[in-house]
């Protein structure tokens, strides 16, 4: 039976090891929401690392850890702490993905990072060679990987090949400058079809394929030697029932059924009734824009006196990658603006920002999303940015302003939203102001037509789109050939 490999850097699986015995739980990101289907109903397979360092775990445990991952229909790929360093931290976090949003001054270009990238990449292409029958399809995600479609297409031309880039292409400016971009385009066009959140990064990929590599390209096609290669963008959307439902039985909870944070958020709520929440919710990293957020938000304080103690900033930062030394000066900086703004503005009884440096679990997530009449989503740069469309989704009363950076891919899609320049923060101060003052019935005209598109293009749909597309490439070829 014909199956469809998904390869990403991690395995949609958490593992549990205690006292030698090994138990898994799903992930619940949007990444594995998205394929289920793809996965489960297809005799699929899933291709990843499983989270766990070589050097830590002894031959038996592996084999037991094996097992329970194969139960799950997955296979993993086995990463020592070098290739961690290397692969992981190195190349990808502290190479490709400052180039590629934009951080040109945070990349380091180091031949040990890219030779690790190259041998990391050869230990996927390995494992799913192995599992690689006549006629199957693979699918692989993201920035990590982007070597993997040319190792497998060279040794199996047979096999359908998609590629899904998660974070920005950058323009052909900043990409020329990486050392490696011949071998980082070439392994990419092993794919029969590369896809991309939007036409724009779309259209930065084919500009650099054309001047570095020197390929024709039309509007959404490449002509290598022997083969075309498709380009084509697919934003990618959430598992719009899931929050919206969530959002709705939130909203029914009762005193002894509310999380603590709901009542903490309620609380204040009844205790200020006219005090706006304001929410900010991202990983901590340096594309998001957080500095310059909370700088925007002491600026309209400044502006606009009349708000003290009328609105309050409820910002989640999640813990990224934190033993890089950008994350760490970030962090700093973070705690520094919060401490001084909360000590200029704080009156005896109200604090302008609450700040929790955490990760949230599902459900406070939902607290958060529909306590929050706005949601100041900022990024300097961001692929797609997810939060934004989960915001809007747990607005079933359809209120709430949603803020949004124009350089989130979302804001592509989400063009009723306030959109601002994350650098200009007059700007953003006076559109806190306008997203607190809008009418309800301007709020709900918004969210209606985001909703609707949120709901009709969800991860599904996505995950739908990019397959058939794949699917409908392969019948081509068989058709030309
Ligand atoms: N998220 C989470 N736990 C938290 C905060 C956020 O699982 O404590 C989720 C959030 O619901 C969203 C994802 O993390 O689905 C963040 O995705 P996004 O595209 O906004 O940014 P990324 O972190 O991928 O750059």
């Amino acid at each position: 039976m014909l199956k469809t490999l998904i390869v990403s850097n991690r395995l949609p699986l958490q593992l549990n090891i205690k006292n030698g015995k090994v138990s898994s739980s799903p992930s619940v990101g949007g990444l594995a929401t998205g394929l289920k289907s793809v996965h489960k109903e297809s005799n699929g397979l899933w291709i990843g690392w499983n989270g766990l360092i070589q050097e830590d775990v002894d031959s038996q445990l592996v084999n037991t850890v094996e097992k329970v991952v194969k139960e799950q229909q997955c296979a993993s790929v086995t990463l020592s702490k070098d290739d961690f360093d290397g692969f992981y931290y190195g190349f990808s976090n502290h190479t490709i993905w400052p180039m590629f949003h934009y951080f040109m001054e945070y990349a380091k270009f180091s031949n040990d990072y890219w030779e690790s990238y190259k041998r990391v990449n050869e230990k996927f292409a390995q494992v799913v060679l192995e599992n690689l029958e006549e006629g199957d399809t693979v699918w692989i995600h993201d920035y990590q990987l982007m070597l993997l479609p040319q190792l497998i297409k060279e040794k199996r031309p047979d096999v359908s090949v998609g590629f899904f880039l998660h974070i920005p292409f950058p323009s052909f400016e900043v990409f020329r400058t990486i050392p490696w971009r011949e071998q980082i385009l070439n392994g990419l066009l092993g794919a029969d079809l590369i896809g991309f959140h939007t036409y724009d990064y779309e259209r930065h990929f084919l500009s650099s394929v054309s001047r570095i590599l020197g390929y024709a390209t039309s509007f959404n096609s490449i002509t290598l030697a022997d083969r075309v290669v498709t380009v084509d963008s697919f934003p990618m959307g959430i598992d719009y029932e899931k929050f919206s439902s969530f959002a709705k039985a939130n909203q029914q909870q009762t005193d002894t059924t509310q999380s603590e944070l709901q009542r903490r958020l309620y609380h204040h709520q009844e205790e200020t009734p006219e005090a706006k929440m304001i929410l900010s919710i991202d990983r901590l990293d340096y594309t998001k824009g957080i500095a310059n957020r909370i700088k925007a938000y002491e600026r309209f304080l400044e502006k606009y006196p009349e708000y003290i103690e009328k609105v309050r900033l409820v910002m989640l930062a999640v813990p990224s990658r934190s033993n890089v030394k950008q994350y760490k000066r970030l962090k700093k900086e973070i705690d520094e603006l919060v401490g001084r703004i909360n000590g200029k503005f704080a009156t005896v009884s109200w604090t302008p920002i609450w700040y929790f440096y955490r990760s949230m679990p599902f459900t406070n997530l939902i607290d958060l999303y529909t306590s929050c009449e706005v949601a100041l989503i900022t990024p300097i740069r961001d692929g797609m940015n997810l939060v934004a469309k989960e915001y809007v989704a747990c607005r079933t009363d359809q209120t709430g302003v949603l803020i949004l950076s124009e350089m989130a891919g979302a804001a592509k899609e989400m063009n009723e939203a306030l959109l601002i320049n994350p650098n200009d923060m007059e700007l953003i101060a006076d559109t806190i102001k306008e997203a607190i003052e809008m009418p309800v019935s301007e709020q709900k005209k918004r969210n209606k037509y985001m909703q609707s598109r949120l709901k009709r293009y969800n991860v599904e749909k996505w995950a739908e789109d990019f397959m058939n597309k794949l699917k409908s490439i392969k019948r081509t070829e068989e058709l030309v050939k």
